[in-house]
């Protein structure tokens, strides 16, 4: 059975393996072999090899040993992570914030404690995997609007919002795989118009965005977003997730959020390490801004159109063609992983490419030439 499965996803170019990727100081990677640089990590910061985020988790490892031990509400919950939710809540201009073990494991949990049954929850179509989980595993009615597309979400709330008690709005701040910003002025006021909750998953705008504040901060819209996902994988380098909210909706998800209560908590080093990471975000506005500065360095010598975030994807439509081009960058030593369905809607396979402050302007210049050399754009 699982053969015939695996059969049915080679005829497709949509099997997926696992490659040994060796990943180092530095933007360079070694995979069978052959060293690489990356432009698929989404390390956008290099905080991952920073060397005071590696001397955090290696003290908190000598002072608290390598687990948690239990779930947080056990005895999970380690003296690291209060100075790491003050952060988090400090940054993003919250009453409190409160981490989860990864970020697939928070958008699992909020959307069954804010929306249950006699609720409503509208979406865009994009959003993560992980979102949609969430949603899966809630009780309420869900329905999906176009790509941020405004004028579809009013019509649906238009439509639906009367039937149920309460709703909520759903949406990345910057899409993982497009790389565009949500309309997020828009969606607050399309939540006030229609008194809804809002919630943003910026697993990919924090740390690069609004001065490292995020997409909401860049926006202007900081305050008027009650539920702000993120992750602690990302640009803050290390592994966890989060939410900022107000204390109450903190305390709900605390007694409710499935995957808070019975997940073992985090290793102190990744406590530790995040928090030094932060601090690396709240004042080095320099490191902050490189990987968008990178990105728009390789739009503007493809003549793309500019780069918003970190994320640039070139569409080839097909999964072949996605994976031909990825293996043609890899023969020019580059490492560009090629996405595909179900990752990207069917017909939109691409070629990903994040930019890191690790990165250098030769490093652009050269793919951006060899991207142009290839006819990828
Ligand atoms: N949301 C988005 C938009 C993501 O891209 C990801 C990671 N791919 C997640 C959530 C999950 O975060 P984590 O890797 O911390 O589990």
């Amino acid at each position: 059975m699982a053969q015939s499965k695996l059969k049915q996803l080679d005829q497709r170019n949509l099997r997926r393996s696992l490659y040994e990727t060796g990943r180092g100081a530095s933007c360079l990677v070694v995979r069978g072999g052959q060293e690489l640089v990356s432009f698929c990590c989404n390390d956008y910061l290099g905080l991952s090899q920073h060397p005071d985020v590696k001397k955090a988790a290696s003290d908190a490892i000598l002072q608290y040993g390598v687990g948690a031990g239990a779930s947080r509400l056990v005895t999970g919950n380690h003296p690291l992570y209060g100075e790491l939710e003050r952060t988090l809540a400090r940054i993003k201009g919250t009453e409190a914030a409160l981490v989860f073990g990864s970020g697939y494991l928070a958008n699992l949990s909020i959307p069954p404690v804010i929306a249950g049954s006699g609720d409503l929850i509208v979406a865009d179509e994009l959003s993560h995997s992980s979102m949609r989980a969430g949603i899966q595993a809630s009780s309420a009615d869900s329905i999906y609007f176009r790509h941020n597309n405004t004028s579809d979400c009013h019509a649906i709330l238009k439509q639906e919002r009367d039937k149920y008690k309460n709703c909520l709005i759903m949406t990345e701040g910057v899409f993982s795989m497009d790389g565009d910003m949500a309309p997020l002025v828009e969606l607050c006021e399309l939540a006030e118009e229609f008194g809804s909750w809002i919630m943003t998953d910026d697993a990919h705008g924090f740390g690069v965005m609004g001065q490292g504040r995020g997409s909401a901060a860049e926006i202007g819209v900081s305050g008027k977003i009650p539920l702000q996902m993120g992750t602690l994988s990302k640009a803050v380098g290390v592994y966890g997730g989060f939410i900022c909210a107000s204390r109450a909706v903190i305390d709900l998800i605390i007694n409710r959020g499935r995957s808070l209560i019975y997940a073992t908590g985090l290793p102190p080093s990744a406590v530790a390490a995040a928090t030094a990471s932060l601090k690396i975000i709240e004042t080095d506005q320099e490191l902050v801004d490189l990987p968008i500065r990178y990105a728009r360095q390789f739009t503007t010598q493809l003549g793309l159109p500019p780069a918003e975030s970190p994320i640039i994807p070139i569409i080839t439509e097909t999964s072949e063609k996605a994976l031909a081009a990825s293996a043609q960058l890899m023969r020019e030593g580059f490492l560009v992983t090629a996405i595909r369905p179900p990752t990207v809607p069917e017909g939109t396979a691409r070629l990903r490419f994040t930019f890191s402050a690790q990165h250098n302007v030769d490093d652009i210049d050269t793919l951006a030439a060899v991207v142009s050399r290839i006819g990828l754009a």
